[in-house]
């Protein structure tokens, strides 16, 4: 396909979905990430050839050579983001668009074919057409999609694969904070960064988070939920968390939150919460903040409130702060005012409860 022609799914209905009673038992609590819908999107690309047969089939393993590129060389990126079901009945998505430029440009650091914005929406709408059903209804829950991409060519040789396969997955989640929003601890590790400058930072590939996964299980043996990473180069600023990007909240009604300087992974959310909180007359400004000054500027009582934002949690308080040689607190080490009101207005918008002045939910 040549880019912006849409291309035609062919649909194969899954002919032994999940029972509506078994499905109503998954629904009740799904938990997060092992419970699936009854369908995926799969759409093929091929060098000299395009993209081609797009499907919704019925969810089911993907047969895979040994030698596919992937496989080897984790020519792999992803995205996540939910469907929302509103007070009305109707389904939401919140900026989907973003998902597919930021799927673009994840693809162009990956040498990968780049997903035509409009396929990857398209895909999205089908699979939620076709899987309305598992999209849980109720103020807490919501259906994750995943969208991803591979290698599939089956060659050893390294350099950019030849061909392709994109797939999208949905997966029915529940409440991220079952007994209502909890500060969490994060550890800061003094061993292992998550991005150099020039690298795939800003990517989400795969590889990025294989990277990541022994600094997280650091972080829990330290008695953490997330890990925070400092930069690369000289090990003093704050990049972001494993799977979050991270705000702090200042005594003059300021809020900061690192740059986008090729290291840190573009949050969604993070973006619209610069705009949220502009909009709402605070001070707001990207630019760096060192781990001493963090620790400095909370001891002082400067520092009011610090939280992380991504699609799984929408907003997190950050309540403590432990690294090898000590530990501090962020004011009480309780959910802030501002942390909290950012998180409401954030969730009212994606439930559709408030009003949408940014044309953010489709
Ligand atoms: N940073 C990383 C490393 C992430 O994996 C995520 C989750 N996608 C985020 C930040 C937050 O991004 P978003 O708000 O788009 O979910």
């Amino acid at each position: 396909m040549s880019g912006g022609d849409k291309l035609e799914f062919e649909i194969r209905r899954n002919p032994a979905p999940v029972a509506v009673a078994d499905r109503a038992a998954l629904l009740a609590s799904p938990g997060f990430g092992r419970v699936f819908t009854d369908h995926m999107v799969t759409i093929r690309y091929a060098e000299g050839k395009g993209w081609y047969d797009a499907r919704v089939e019925a969810r089911a393993p993907i047969p895979m050579d040994p030698a596919s590129a992937a496989l080897h060389y984790a020519q792999e990126i992803f995205e996540g983001l939910k469907a929302y079901r509103t007070v009305d009945g109707g389904v939401t998505l919140f900026r989907p668009e973003a998902n597919a430029a930021r799927f673009v440009a994840s693809a162009e650091r990956l040498a990968m074919p780049a997903l035509p914005p409009e396929v990857f929406l398209d895909s999205l709408h089908r699979l939620i057409e076709i899987d309305e059903e598992w999209v849980p209804s109720g103020a807490d829950g919501s259906l994750y999609l995943r969208p991803f991409m591979f290698a599939s060519e089956v060659f050893l040789g390294v350099r950019p694969a030849q061909e392709y396969l994109y797939v999208l997955i949905a997966s029915p989640v529940g409440s991220y904070f079952a007994g209502g929003v909890q500060p969490v601890k994060v550890w800061v590790s003094p061993d292992y960064t998550r991005a150099a400058p020039g690298g795939t930072g800003a990517a989400k590939c795969g590889g990025n988070y294989a990277a990541s996964l022994v600094a997280q299980a650091e972080a829990i043996e330290h008695g953490c939920d997330q890990v925070v990473f400092l930069d690369a180069v000289e090990r003093r600023f704050v990049d972001e968390l494993g799977g979050m990007n991270v705000f702090f909240v200042y005594d003059d009604d300021t809020l900061v939150t690192p740059p986008l300087t090729g290291t840190i992974l573009p949050g969604i959310t993070r973006e619209s919460v610069l705009t949220l909180a502009s909009e709402a007359g605070l001070t707001v400004a990207e630019r760096p903040v060192t781990f001493a000054d963090w620790q400095a500027d909370a001891e002082s009582g400067r520092l009011r409130e610090v939280f992380a934002c991504g699609t799984a949690a929408v907003i997190t308080p950050i309540g403590h702060v432990r690294f090898p040689d000590g530990e501090f607190a962020i004011g009480a080490g309780e959910p802030g005012r501002l942390t909290m009101g950012l998180r409401q207005q954030l969730v009212d918008i994606q439930r559709g409860t408030a009003a949408d002045p940014y044309g953010w939910v489709r």
